[in-house]
């Protein structure tokens, strides 16, 4: 156990957490094909109460991050009401799931039908646009409805993200002014809504985005109702230690007091990553070893999408029993795919002796892993094992000592 608190590198990173390998050892000594997912389901109900619990306002769920209904159900079992929905399909999973739900459709481009049915089937009031376009589609699909409670969504910088969500959508600050006034004459409840982009490091980032909101509500004079600060809370992976998310939550509560808002003005976010990371993570077999390169089971066209295309780094743990005692090394994944495209560069640190048959787990795949996934090649996972041993990471890690106070190695 103690040569895998050393993979895991804990001395580098403050947040992780000792796991406990047992069940994923269970899993190697069945020697599955396939990659087998491992589900968290206490670690999602931890990130929603503490969500629920901690952050000033209102948390929706961002669903994109992962649409799994039984993530739908332990979120709402543990007190998220509302879900921030971007397609017709998203919204009728909700409420197929939770049908006592709040859908918020935060998508700035939709298509009419889909308004309509959200509407008129779905009961959804809450709707983002960037533009009067949008605003008209609203009004007309809506058949002229006067419950709507309207987000513009404004651009701001991601320049303190991992990942940028800065160039598709939101009004700039120019745009925003008539917007706001038109959008207002047409709500009944006004909001503005940002994304600073995902795995955003630092609250400054939301500090910046709200400065940018207090000019355009300034500029355009108008009374707004609602504040709604989007997601990009962090999760921790491998070299992204972010600091704890309730500075976030104390930034964007002192930013938010301060704006020149309506009296009874509500907070709301649409944290996606930080409720589910920890959520899930997959047992991976290799296939082949050639030099640093470990061909797996799973890749890009699986649960490691990011770890193909962006770079993202995700833990590893041999799972092997006795544990090794090499010295790590780092390691690079082909994924099972003919495509050169399915190799995911890391570097992964696994014990240099790590070789064909052996399995290990990638951590932290909760969010945009599992939702990512596709049929490419005739390679998924259809095997999902629940287990109450803690991720390898964990943002909420004094929520973690506090119910597993045995369990835990101090740094
Ligand atoms: C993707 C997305 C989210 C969730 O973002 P995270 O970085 O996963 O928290 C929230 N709101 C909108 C509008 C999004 O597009």
């Amino acid at each position: 156990m103690h040569q895998n608190h050393r993979a895991l590198g804990l001395a580098a990173h403050s947040t992780a957490v000792p796991s406990n390998l047992e069940r994923g050892i269970d899993i190697a000594k069945r020697r599955p094909a396939d990659p087998v997912t491992l589900l968290r389901p206490h670690a999602a109900a931890r990130a929603a109460r503490f969500f629920v619990e901690k952050f000033p306002g209102r948390p929706m769920y961002a669903v994109k991050a992962n649409p799994s209904a039984d993530l739908i159900q332990i979120l709402w079992d543990n007190g998220i009401t509302h879900f921030d929905t971007a397609s017709i399909a998203e919204v009728r999973l909700v409420k197929s799931v939770a049908p006592q739900s709040v859908c918020c459709f935060m998508h700035p481009v939709k298509s009419e039908e889909a308004i309509a049915e959200a509407y008129f089937t779905h009961g959804v009031r809450t709707y983002s646009l960037d533009s009067m376009e949008e605003l008209e589609k609203i009004v007309r699909a809506t058949n002229g409805a006067t419950d709507l409670t309207l987000c513009v969504r404004m651009r701001v910088s991601s320049e303190y993200a991992k990942l940028s969500l800065g160039s598709k959508f939101g009004v700039s600050l120019e745009e925003s002014k008539d917007l706001l006034i038109a959008t207002r004459q047409v709500a009944d409840a006004l909001g503005i809504c940002f994304h600073v982009g995902s795995q955003t490091m630092t609250p400054d980032a939301y500090s910046a985005a709200m400065e940018r909101v207090r000019a355009a509500i300034v500029a355009a004079a108008v009374t707004v109702d609602v504040i709604d600060v989007g997601g990009g809370f962090p999760s921790a992976y491998p070299g992204m230690t972010p600091p704890p998310l309730e500075r976030f939550f104390e930034t964007i509560h002192r930013a938010f007091e301060s704006l020149p808002v309506s009296y009874s003005a509500e907070l709301w976010a649409e944290p996606g990553r930080a409720l589910c990371a920890e959520y899930s993570s997959v047992v991976v077999r290799v296939e082949r070893r050639r030099g640093n390169e470990l061909y797996i089971n799973d890749g890009a066209y699986g649960a490691l999408f990011d770890a193909a295309h962006i770079g993202w780094k995700y833990p590893v743990q041999l799972l092997r029993e006795p544990a090794s005692d090499a010295r790590d090394m780092d390691f690079s994944f082909w994924g099972p795919t003919c495509d050169d495209l399915d190799f995911m560069q890391g570097p992964f640190p696994l014990p240099a002796d790590t070789n064909t048959g052996d399995y290990f787990e990638i951590g932290m795949l909760g969010a945009y892993g599992q939702a990512m996934r596709t049929q490419f090649n005739g390679f998924t996972c259809h095997e999902f094992v629940v287990t109450d041993d803690e991720p390898m990471f964990s943002v909420y890690r004094d929520e973690v000592e506090q119910a597993r106070p045995a369990n835990v190695v101090k740094l």
